[in-house]
């Protein structure tokens, strides 16, 4: 049985572990990592073990331990490359891919965005900080937030961050804030495209039940109160609908909506040279997933959006996107330790892992699937079992993949699990005060730390215990 991630979300105990169906094979299309299980310089060595990025996964452990985040710099870098070349081959003017970097937000995973001439989204100060100090020009990045303080508007302002509007709120908070601002503050307007995405099909409507973004009926309003806002420059709209989504008609119908607010904008005296369609762009979980390349994905929107302004007599704007799963998603590996067994006989095994929903929070959050295989015997054997892999955690919800085919496992060997490089790390948290894991770069055959791994004692780091309580009576 193949299932997509999607079909099979919420359903009950469906899922995927390589061996299973249909035969595992690393590596994949080079050209769209999004559309391949696994990272692109995934290799079996002589002895049939799984390296990526030219280091074998079982030797990653012994170095850095369990749980670990592996990311795979060519993988990533791949991914880049797509989103700017296809950019640069199907539309006509200018263009900028912006990561969304609330999917992984690191200083490594920053500056390798940046070298890859890609801008970047964040969502908070701690977003904000870490693309400024990983080294992404400022110019380049925009702050997004359906609530943002007045603290993360300010640094923004300060260090010239492209603000994205969200509401009334951001414009009274921005405007005590332009006097400091030594020119004008620069302005992109999110508003609600009434376009809402499901996984297979879509629905539109005039309004949407959607925190982000002015409802449609404020755009005009809002568009006009900005004529009259000196400190302000509205440079573009944006607009974004959804995540994981494997159809492209949703981004086709966004670009003609995009553009009849680009026409407003314009016709009020907005310059607005650039329109950011947001991002989306589903990945490969298991096996059933087929989502589409990203060259077929930013080919349709960059056509859509060239007609759509044809149309309506607008000069090209740029064109901006925010990929976010898709660009990080496949280049990442989770790697744990098997631990203890637990057979329930007719009904099923447990085989538990030293991390969990604390390190993956996906598949107790929304039922998310996975493919994962034993590092050292990704093709299988033999002989298979049917097995349920727990996290460590008090929540008998923390199940990280249910009855999958693995090998035989005992206690110490390495799980690998595929596609965490998107909204693990950064949705973890430290529940049942478990440590962070280390998260290590592999490329070429070498391994480099770029998260270290927390210790229990840093949990205890802003943990204050009144004086009063700590005497003995
Ligand atoms: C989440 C988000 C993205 C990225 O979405 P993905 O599905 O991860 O590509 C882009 N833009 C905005 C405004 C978002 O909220």
């Amino acid at each position: 049985m193949v299932l997509s991630s999607a079909q099979a979300a919420g359903q009950g105990p469906t899922s995927s572990s390589a061996a299973a169906g249909t035969a595992f094979e690393p590596g994949g299309d080079p050209l769209s990592p999004n559309r391949n299980l696994t990272p692109i310089t995934s290799r079996l060595d002589a002895m049939g073990r799984l390296e990526v990025g030219g280091c074998l996964l079982s030797e990653l452990v012994r170095r850095y331990g369990t749980p670990l985040y592996v990311l795979d710099e060519a993988t990533l870098r791949a991914t880049c490359r797509a989103y700017r070349e296809s950019l640069e081959r199907f539309y006509p003017g200018p263009s900028l891919a912006l990561y969304a970097s609330k999917a992984n937000s690191s200083l490594a995973i920053t500056a390798l965005v940046a070298a890859e001439g890609l801008g970047l989204d964040a969502v908070s100060a701690g977003e904000l900080l870490t693309a400024l100090d990983g080294g992404m020009p400022p110019e380049r990045i925009v702050l997004h937030g359906n609530n943002k303080s007045a603290e993360e508007l300010a640094l923004a302002v300060a260090r010239g961050v492209t603000v994205v509007l969200d509401n009334w709120h951001d414009l009274e908070l921005l405007e005590e804030l332009a006097p400091e601002a030594g020119g004008p503050v620069r302005l992109m307007l999110r508003f609600t495209p009434g376009i809402e995405c499901h996984t297979h099909e879509y629905i539109r409507t005039g309004h949407l039940d959607s925190k982000f973004g002015f409802d449609p009926d404020q755009l005009e309003p809002v568009l006009r109160h900005l004529v009259g806002c000196a400190w302000a420059r509205l440079d573009g709209l944006h607009a974004h609908i959804g995540s994981q989504i494997f159809e492209l008609d949703p981004h086709r119908d966004l670009a003609g909506v995009m553009a009849d607010a680009l026409g407003l904008a314009r016709s009020l005296g907005h310059p607005c040279g650039d329109l950011n369609v947001g991002g989306g762009l589903g990945i490969r979980y298991v096996a059933g997933d087929d989502p589409p390349s990203i060259q077929a994905w930013v080919r349709t929107i960059a056509e859509a959006v060239a007609a759509a302004c044809r149309e309506r007599g607008l000069e090209l704007p740029r064109l901006l996107c925010e990929p976010g799963r898709s660009l990080v998603a496949t280049a990442g590996v989770t790697l744990y330790t098997v631990g203890s067994r637990k057979a329930i006989p007719g009904m099923r095994t447990y085989l538990s892992v030293d991390g969990g929903m604390s390190d993956n929070p996906r598949p107790i959050t929304y039922q998310s699937l996975y493919t994962a295989v034993l590092a050292d015997q990704p093709m299988g054997t033999e002989t298979m079992e049917s097995v349920t892999i727990a996290g460590k955690h008090c929540e008998s919800g923390d199940v990280l993949l249910k009855d999958i085919s693995l090998p035989p496992a005992r206690s110490g060997e390495v799980l690998a699990v595929f596609a965490t490089g998107a909204y693990n790390a950064s949705m973890g948290s430290n529940y049942n005060r478990i440590p962070r894991p280390a998260a290590v770069l592999v490329h070429d055959g070498q391994a480099d730390l770029v998260q270290r791994r927390e210790q229990p004692e840093d949990l205890l780091r802003y943990d204050v215990l009144p004086a009063r309580l700590t005497s003995v009576s």
